[in-house]
């Protein structure tokens, strides 16, 4: 199956409520915590309640095409997950030691 459009991948914090995925690019959905730094505050759209804090590393690469994100969240079917794969499976970072 030929792709015709290339999907950039961005990174996004999934709703556990209603699955939109939302990203960080200025956004009236994500504010950086006013109570915990590094931490960022989601605060899902209506109607759906979910207002829940995150760590940015809880952000996943996801696959959506431009105008998904430049609306600042992906609703369910909009989006891929991408799946992180290791590059090389001989490479560990312990692997190599000098002496
Ligand atoms: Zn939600």
């Amino acid at each position: 199956m030929p792709e015709s459009r290339i999907m950039p991948i961005h990174m996004g914090i999934m709703c556990g409520s209603c699955r939109r995925v939302y990203f960080i690019v200025p956004s009236p959905w994500i504010r950086p915590s006013p109570a915990n730094l590094g931490m960022y505050r989601l605060t899902c759209r209506r109607p759906c309640p979910e207002a829940r804090e995150f760590r940015k590393e809880a952000m996943l690469p996801y696959r959506v095409s431009d105008d998904v994100f430049n609306r600042g969240y992906a609703a369910e079917g909009e989006y891929q997950l991408v799946h992180a794969k290791l590059k090389g499976p001989n490479e560990s970072p312990k692997g190599r030691q000098h002496h």
